[in-house]
């Protein structure tokens, strides 16, 4: 018989990281500074009059573009 392990529960990409994340699951596009963030933020705005802001991520120390977390 064979013994397997069970995988770590920090895998789950919901949780502490949920800002690295999107709702579907897959990580952000990640930006390298605030500004690269905030124009992103600018051109789905203009787009899609989407309201995104830019926020730096605790998980990959880089820059992402979301809806407000509260936003429902
Ligand atoms: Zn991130």
């Amino acid at each position: 018989m064979k013994r397997r392990r069970r995988p770590l529960p920090s895998t789950r990409p919901l949780g502490r990281v949920a800002s690295h994340f999107t709702r579907e699951g897959t990580p952000k596009n990640p930006y390298r500074t605030e500004r690269e963030a905030q124009s992103a933020a600018q051109l789905a705005w203009t787009l899609n009059g989407a309201d995104l802001n830019a926020y730096r991520c605790d998980y990959c120390h880089q820059w992402h573009v979301g809806k407000r977390f509260r936003d429902d």
